[in-house]
């Protein structure tokens, strides 16, 4: 799974960006459309439940979110892991 910021929520607070102890997040640089810098998941590979289906290792950015604006969705197919790519 990869955590998702929904951008009708996100206040730009980036408490997601200082907790997360895998820097999935960084402050973000375009303004929202509710006017905010709204923190951006630039490394969601990098997240403890990366390809998790099951039960999740780490919520903390969910949990320390105050407006309830990160959720799980599941990754996107570019994102997957490729182990057998060739080139
Ligand atoms: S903790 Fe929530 S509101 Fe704060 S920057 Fe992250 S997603 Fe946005
Ligand atoms: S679940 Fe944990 S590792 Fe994954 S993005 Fe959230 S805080 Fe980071």
């Amino acid at each position: 799974m990869r955590p998702e910021i929904d951008l009708r929520y996100c206040k730009a607070c980036n408490i997601c960006v200082f907790m997360c102890p895998k820097q999935c997040f960084s402050k973000g640089v375009d303004i929202s459309e509710k006017g905010y810098f709204a923190a951006v998941v630039d490394a969601p590979e990098n997240c403890f439940n990366h390809e998790r289906t099951g039960k999740l290792i780490c919520e903390l950015c969910v949990l320390s979110c105050p407006d309830q604006a990160i959720s799980w969705k599941p990754e996107l197919e570019e994102e997957k892991k490729d182990e057998h790519k060739t080139g």
